[in-house]
């Protein structure tokens, strides 16, 4: 049986009609799709599909710490916990948590951390498990935007959301949102995130090599891929309240007639 070598890379990136591999402009973005409320057992919970990234995030909190040394008397603690499944990538991921993972866990929970009140809450804790089914490059900018919509969902006061994108350079040109091909066989991966209530950038990662002249292109790119991924977060929140009221409108109509009856 020959040997299946699934992750050889294209020469090319571009396809002649000018589109990238997968049929994308430049600017466009995967297909997003994400959804809240998702996993009975946690407080908050959402669940994103972002081409074919496939990922769950559970949160819980404000809860008791442990291992208990971890708390702090003047404010609560974050912590959060990125794990890869065996089955998300086509390479025998190990099973246990590596280095990297350990490296996007702490990246993400530092992308978070500016817009919780984690002072208002001493001596507790809030715990982010994310969970990649399947990846396809840009898992840790999809992961921190799943993780903010499971912390609203939560009901956790929020200064805002964050959300996350990749800019990349591939073929020489910039791009947004790079498919795990496009991360691989590409010259630069730039992942970046966005605090909407202050519009300051919580992450900057850099892997590649790029022309500090090209900066601003991508940092313009990387924009206003943000603005649109905001308005994915902002609309599946807004229709769980919607949804709610829908509901508690519906109870207190039967109620109203009930009693008339
Ligand atoms: N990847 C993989 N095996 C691994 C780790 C990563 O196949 O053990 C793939 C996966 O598709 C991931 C991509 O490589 O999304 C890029 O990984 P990177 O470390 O750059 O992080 P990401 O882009 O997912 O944030």
């Amino acid at each position: 049986m020959p040997l299946i070598i699934k992750d050889e890379y294209p020469e090319v990136l571009f396809r002649e009609d000018g589109k990238r591999l997968d049929g994308r402009e430049k600017n466009e973005l995967r297909p997003i799709k994400m959804e809240v409320g998702v996993i009975k057992n946690a407080d908050g919970s959402a669940y994103l599909e972002w081409g074919d990234n496939k990922i769950f995030a559970a949160v819980y909190g404000p809860r008791e710490v442990h291992p208990h040394h971890l708390a702090k008397p003047d404010r609560g603690i974050l912590r959060v916990f990125y794990r890869m499944a065996t089955f998300s990538v086509f390479d025998r991921k190990r099973p246990a948590p590596g280095r990297r993972e350990k490296e996007i866990s702490m990246i993400i929970s530092d992308c978070i951390e500016p817009i919780l009140f984690l002072e208002l809450y001493p001596g507790t804790s809030f715990e982010v498990f994310i969970e990649v089914i399947n990846a396809d490059g840009g898992t840790r900018c999809a992961s921190t935007t799943v993780a903010a919509l499971a912390l609203a969902d939560a009901g956790i006061p929020m200064k805002s959301l964050v959300s996350a994108v990749a800019v990349g350079k591939i073929d020489g040109k910039i791009v947004v949102d790079l498919s795990g091909i496009e991360d691989k066989a590409g010259e630069a991966d730039l992942p970046c995130a966005i605090t909407w209530y202050n519009k300051e950038i919580s992450l900057l990662q850099f892997d590649g090599d790029m022309d500090l002249n090209e900066m601003s292109e991508f940092l313009d790119l990387a924009k206003d891929a943000l603005g649109r991924i905001h308005q994915i977060q902002l609309e599946v929140l807004k229709s769980k309240f919607l949804t709610i009221q829908e509901k508690s409108d519906e109870i207190i109509v039967n109620k109203e007639n009930q009693g008339e009856s």
